[in-house]
C-alpha cells in the first residue's frame, strides 16, 4: 500500500495531470521545438504540470530550445496537420486517432505514479450516489440518466461506454440520456450528487484525488461494477489502458526525435513524480475505438445499407453501370447469335436447294448421257431387233407353207414354235435391257457387285451392237473389299469406256479388236481398267481428254469422258487414261475407294 506522503505525492501528479491549465503570458518566448500537448481541462495553466518536463529538456538536449504549446483536441488537430508542433503529449485515445490520421508515432510513454505500469494506467469510475441501492451493476444503467464529461473524453467516457457495451448496453441506445456536462470533470460529480443523472462517468482515481484535496465526500458516491485492482487505490468500473504517449510527428527530424526519446527514457521521476518509459502497446486502445466504432474506425457505423450506399455509391454506381452495360452487351450479343443463326440457316437452306438443283441437273445429264451412249451404240439396233423377227417371220412362213401342202408334222410345228419363242425372247431381252438403262433414276449408294456390273455392261453392248469385238472380263478382286456405288452409274462410265474401246479398234484387223476389262483391289481401293488395242492417243491428246467437247470423232460430241469423270469423282474415286502398257492402244483405269465393311 502507498504511504500517506507517497500517496500524496501520487495524488499530486495526478492533479498536475487532471488539473486545467493557462497559456502562460510568456509562452511568446522564441522556441525551436514545439511541443504540443493536450490540455483537457483548459481552463487552468497545465505549466505546471509540465514545465518540469520541458526544464529537464532543455538541460538534457540543450541544442534545442523547447517551447510548450497548449490546444484542446480540436486544436492539437489543427496544429499537427498545419506542422506547427514537433512532439505531441496526448491522452491514448487522441493519441490513436491521430496515429491513424496523421501518421504521429509514439516514442516514449508516461510512467504515472499511480499507474500500475505503462500498460494499466487509465480507467473508468461510474460513480452513482450511495443512496441509490437499484443501482448496483452497469447493466443496471438501462434507461438511466448517465453524466459524462465530452463524447469524446477517454476515461470520462470512451471507456466506461465500451465496457456497458460489452455487458450489453449500448449507451448510445439504452440508457435514457446522456448528458455532456464538459470540464471540469467535477462537474460529473456534481450532477450525480444533485441527482440531475443517475450515474456519472469520470476517470478512474479523480473522486479520490477530490477527496483528497478535501472538495469531496468520497462516501457519497459508489461505484458500479467495481474491479477492485490490486495495488490501485481507486475505485474502478473498467480494465486500465496504456498511460498517455509523446509522439512525434512524420517531419519530426528523426535525429531531434532519438535524443528526445533517450533523454526521456534517461529521465529521473521528478518531484511531479512523472517520469517515461518505453512506449507501450495502444492496441487495447485501437481495440476499444473499433468496438465503439469511433475515430479511425468510424466507417464501421456505414456496414448499414444506407451507409454502404453512402460510402460506395461511385462503386456501387460503377458497378451497376457495368452490370448495365453487360446486360446491354449480352442482350446485343443474343440479338447477334439470332440474327447470325438465321442468316446461317438462311444460307444452309440456300446451299441445300443448289445441291438439290445440281443433283437433279447431274442426274438430268446422266440420263441424256446414257441416250447418248444408247444413241451411239444402237446404230444397227433396228437391224438387231429385225434379225429375230425375220426369223420368227420365216418359221411362221414355213408352218403355214407346209400347213397348206399338208405337209405340216407336230414335230415340225414344235421346232418352229421353240424358234419363235427363243427369237422373241431375245428381242425382248433387248428391248428390257435398253429400257432398264434407259430409264430416269435418281443416284443411291449400294454394296456394288463390279464384276455383276462389269458382265452386265458386257452383255447390253454385245447385245445391242451388230459386230461387238470379243470383251473379256478378268477378276482378280479378292478379300472383303466392296465399293459403296451407284451401280447404274459405274455401268454407264463402263459402257462410255468400252465404247470408245469398240471405236477406237473399229477398222482395225480382228487381231487388235478384243477388249479386256481387268478388275482388281490394290491399297484399299478397287480398279477397273478398260484395255483396247486400238489407235490409242497421243501426249498432246491425252492431255485434253477429259475436258469437256475434246473429240476425234466425226459425229462425236465430247462430253462423254468429262462426265465419267465427274461420275467418279463424285463417288470419292478416280479416272485416267495412259497408254496400254502391253501393246498398242489404251488403258482407261477407274479407282474406287474401298469400304472394307460395306456388305
Ligand atoms: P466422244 O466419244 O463423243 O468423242 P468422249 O469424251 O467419250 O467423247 O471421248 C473423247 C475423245 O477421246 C474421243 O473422241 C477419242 O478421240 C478419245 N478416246 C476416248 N477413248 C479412247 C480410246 N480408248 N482410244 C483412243 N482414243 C480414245
Amino acid at each position: 500500500m502507498f504511504s500517506a506522503s507517497g500517496f500524496r505525492k501520487c495524488l499530486r501528479a495526478l492533479a498536475c495531470c487532471l488539473a486545467t491549465a493557462v497559456l502562460p503570458a510568456s509562452g511568446a518566448l522564441a522556441k525551436d521545438v514545439a511541443i504540443g500537448v493536450f490540455v483537457y481541462q483548459g481552463e487552468r495553466a497545465a505549466t505546471e504540470d509540465w514545465t518540469p518536463l520541458l526544464d529537464y529538456l532543455r538541460d538534457a538536449v540543450p541544442a534545442h530550445r523547447f517551447r510548450l504549446d497548449q490546444y484542446d483536441a480540436e486544436g492539437l488537430r489543427g496544429a499537427i496537420a498545419a506542422r506547427q508542433i514537433d512532439l505531441v503529449i496526448t491522452n491514448p485515445g487522441y493519441y490513436v486517432a491521430m496515429e491513424a490520421e496523421f501518421g504521429i508515432s509514439r516514442i516514449a510513454t508516461l510512467v504515472s505514479p499511480l499507474a500500475l505500469s505503462t500498460r494499466e494506467a487509465i480507467g473508468s469510475a461510474v460513480i452513482v450516489h450511495a443512496g441509490r441501492q437499484d443501482l448496483r451493476e452497469l447493466t443496471d444503467l438501462a434507461g438511466q440518466r448517465v453524466a459524462a464529461v465530452a463524447p469524446a473524453a477517454f476515461g470520462g467516457y470512451l471507456v466506461a461506454a465500451r465496457e456497458m457495451l460489452q455487458r450489453g448496453i449500448d449507451p448510445e441506445s439504452d440508457l435514457k440520456e446522456v448528458k455532456f456536462v464538459g470540464l471540469p470533470m467535477s462537474n460529473v460529480i456534481d450532477a450525480v450528487l444533485k441527482g440531475e443523472v443517475d450515474a456519472g462517468i469520470v476517470r478512474a482515481c479523480f473522486p479520490e484525488v477530490l477527496a483528497q484535496q478535501g472538495l469531496l465526500r468520497i462516501e457519497q458516491l459508489r461505484i458500479l461494477s467495481p474491479r477492485p485492482q490490486v495495488g490501485l487505490p481507486c475505485g474502478l468500473s473498467s480494465p486500465l489502458y496504456p498511460d498517455w504517449p509523446i509522439a512525434v510527428t512524420r517531419e519530426t527530424d528523426p535525429a531531434l526525435a532519438r535524443e528526445v526519446a533517450r533523454a526521456l527514457l534517461a529521465m529521473p521521476a521528478v518531484a511531479g513524480g512523472l517520469s517515461w518509459s518505453v512506449p507501450a502497446d495502444y492496441q487495447p486502445v485501437h481495440d476499444l475505438y473499433r468496438e465503439l466504432r469511433i475515430g479511425p474506425y468510424a466507417y464501421l457505423r456505414d456496414i448499414t445499407p444506407e451507409g454502404l450506399l453512402r460510402r460506395f455509391w461511385p462503386w456501387l454506381l460503377a458497378a451497376l453501370a457495368l452490370l448495365a452495360g453487360g446486360v446491354v452487351h449480352t442482350v446485343r450479343v443474343e440479338h447477334l447469335v439470332q440474327r447470325r443463326t438465321a442468316e446461317l440457316r438462311e444460307s444452309l437452306r440456300a446451299r441445300d436447294l443448289a445441291e438439290t438443283r445440281m443433283r437433279e441437273s447431274q442426274e438430268q445429264m446422266d440420263h441424256l448421257s446414257r441416250l447418248s451412249i444408247l444413241g451411239e451404240i444402237s446404230g444397227s439396233l433396228a437391224h438387231e431387233i429385225n434379225q429375230p423377227l425375220t426369223t420368227i417371220g420365216n418359221y411362221a412362213r414355213t408352218v403355214l407353207r407346209r400347213q397348206g401342202n399338208g405337209q405340216l408334222t407336230p414335230e415340225a410345228v414344235t421346232e418352229a414354235c421353240d424358234e419363235i419363242v427363243h427369237e422373241a425372247e431375245r428381242a425382248g431381252g433387248i428391248v428390257q435391257r435398253i429400257r432398264h438403262f434407259a430409264r430416269k433414276r435418281e443416284a443411291t449408294r449400294d454394296p456394288a457387285d463390279l464384276p455383276a456390273i462389269a458382265a452386265e455392261a458386257r452383255r447390253l453392248i454385245v447385245g445391242i451392237m451388230a459386230q461387238a469385238p470379243e470383251i473379256v472380263i478378268d477378276n482378280r478382286i479378292g478379300g472383303s473389299c466392296r465399293a459403296l456405288a451407284d451401280g447404274a452409274q459405274i455401268q454407264q462410265v463402263l459402257l462410255n469406256l468400252i465404247k470408245n474401246a469398240v471405236d477406237a479398234s473399229r477398222d482395225l484387223p480382228a487381231a487388235r479388236q478384243g477388249i479386256q476389262i481387268l478388275l482388281e483391289a490394290k491399297d484399299k481401293r478397287l480398279l477397273i481398267h478398260v484395255i483396247d488395242r486400238g489407235v490409242g492417243l497421243g501426249a498432246a491428246q491425252r492431255a485434253h481428254l477429259f475436258e469437256p467437247f475434246f473429240t476425234t470423232k466425226q459425229d462425236g460430241l465430247g462430253l462423254g469422258l468429262p462426265i465419267c469423270k465427274t461420275i467418279v469423282e463424285a463417288h470419292g474415286g478416280r479416272l485416267w487414261a495412259e497408254p496400254n502398257a502391253d501393246g498398242p492402244g489404251m488403258r482407261f483405269s477407274v479407282s474406287l475407294p474401298c469400304h472394307e465393311h460395306a456388305a
